[in-house]
């Protein structure tokens, strides 16, 4: 699929079919433009037929609008499966939450988005078809981005799809592409240990989180399965290792669900384990999964166990939910429209 490809790529691709080059360029304007292949005008009968099985095949099916101004797009791809991402209006710009895979295969208790376990892996071009939608729905352009940041936040264990998510960091943050620096992109892991290590052996600069919902083991193997193949200690260590590589404090998340986690005492330890450490902690009141049993905290409450932990000398923010209202906050996308229903 096209939108696998770096503009180089793409050069290489119409010289293989013995088009002028300059049609590269028309092509890869009119993939990041998010154009379907039948809206784009500059390109003959002829040749939009030698294209056409690379070209991106993929309807937007639902758009919903929350009352926030938080949208949601589901979107079919060319196999049929469906992916939901979401856009976010912030003051200072409009944040992207893609998904990287069909369902996700991590287990969580809480998580809507592994409910069916693992479709399959969403492809490079397939997560960045995902922004490039909603940059056009906001009138943005190749040369004009709308979309000012990314969060891998969506359904999917992004590291569980490496390779994938690793190429699509290097389209988006290309200067010929859309252009969207690494600083602005923040990957979200329940924390595989050894790819937290590779992300760093490679280079990339995205903040880092993680999605650690516990501040011990044993807490967390009751919620998120991964906790049997990697301790907290070790996660923090990858942190570190992360940290020193790339300058870029680490961001905890942490969502508050009664009885589990959420005490002061959850919160003293928590404190113990992040103490002296250069990170951010997010602490969500946990949304709620009409399937799962669990239940999140007040929002007043989540304020009581943020500033315990800032009286502790953590830097912690409770954060800001979007979107619920159209099952499009954290935790709370799926692989199907309506699935489960
Ligand atoms: N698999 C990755 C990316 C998903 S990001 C990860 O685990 O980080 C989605 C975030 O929402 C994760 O931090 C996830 O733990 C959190 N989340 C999942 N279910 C939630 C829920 N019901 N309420 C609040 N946050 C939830």
């Amino acid at each position: 699929m096209l939108l696998d490809y770096s503009l180089n790529e793409i050069k290489e691709y119409v010289k293989s079919l013995n088009l002028p080059s300059f049609r590269a360029e028309q092509i890869f304007d009119a993939l990041y433009g998010g154009k379907s292949i039948d809206e784009i005008t500059n390109l003959s009968k002829e040749i939009k037929a030698k294209i056409e099985k690379d070209y991106p095949k993929f309807e937007i099916v639902k758009l919903l609008e929350s009352a926030d101004g938080t949208k949601k797009m589901a979107l079919a791809l060319s196999d049929g499966s469906i992916v939901e991402s979401v856009l976010l209006k912030y003051k200072y710009g409009h944040t992207v939450c893609v998904s990287t895979q069909v369902g996700c295969r991590m287990g969580c208790k809480f998580c809507a988005s592994t409910l069916g376990g693992l479709k399959r892996n969403l492809s490079a071009g397939e997560i960045l078809l995902q922004v490039l939608l909603f940059n056009k729905m906001l009138g943005g352009t190749l040369k004009k981005r709308a979309v000012t940041n990314v969060v891998l936040m969506g359904c999917g264990e992004p590291l569980d799809n490496y390779e994938n998510v690793a190429k699509f960091l290097r389209l988006i943050s290309a200067n010929e592409g859309i252009n969207i620096s690494q600083r602005n992109i923040s990957l979200s892991t329940c924390g595989l240990v050894d790819k937290i290590k590779k992300l760093a052996d490679d280079h990339f600069s995205v903040t880092l989180t993680i999605s650690l919902h516990a501040p011990n083991d044993e807490i967390r193997k009751k919620i998120m399965p991964i906790a049997n193949a990697y301790k907290i200690s070790e996660i923090l260590s990858a942190c570190d290792y992360y940290f020193e590589k790339t300058g870029r404090r680490v961001v905890f998340e942490y969502a508050l669900i009664k009885n589990v986690n959420s005490s002061l005492e959850n919160m003293e330890e928590l404190s113990h384990i992040l103490r002296g450490r250069s990170c951010h902690v997010n602490l969500i009141p946990l949304n709620s999964v009409k399937e799962q049993a669990l239940v999140g905290v007040t929002r007043k409450e989540a304020y009581r166990l943020m500033t315990y932990l800032n009286e502790k000398g953590i830097s912690a923010t409770v954060r800001r939910t979007m979107g619920e209202d159209i099952e499009g906050a954290c935790g709370q996308l799926r692989n199907k429209l309506g699935g489960g229903k």
